[in-house]
């Protein structure tokens, strides 16, 4: 499973960070990086999290 953002997209609510700290960062303006595209085991929950925290639709998993 890999988590992808569309960076065009993302505009930095950082909500994404939230329910999934150990996916992904946040820049110093609040955009948000994936700390690598490749889901680790466990982390599949964290990452249906994200994507679902985001009002901009910047994130999607890809199975
Ligand atoms: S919630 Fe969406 S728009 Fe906000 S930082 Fe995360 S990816 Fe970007």
């Amino acid at each position: 499973m890999k988590l992808l953002l569309d960076s065009t997209r993302c505009q930095g609510y950082g909500l994404c960070q939230e329910p999934s700290p150990e996916l992904i960062d946040l820049d110093e303006w609040g955009y948000a990086r994936v700390r690598a595209a490749e889901v680790p085991s466990g982390g599949e929950d964290a990452a249906e999290a994200a994507v679902a925290a985001c009002p901009n639709s910047a994130l999607r998993l890809v199975k």
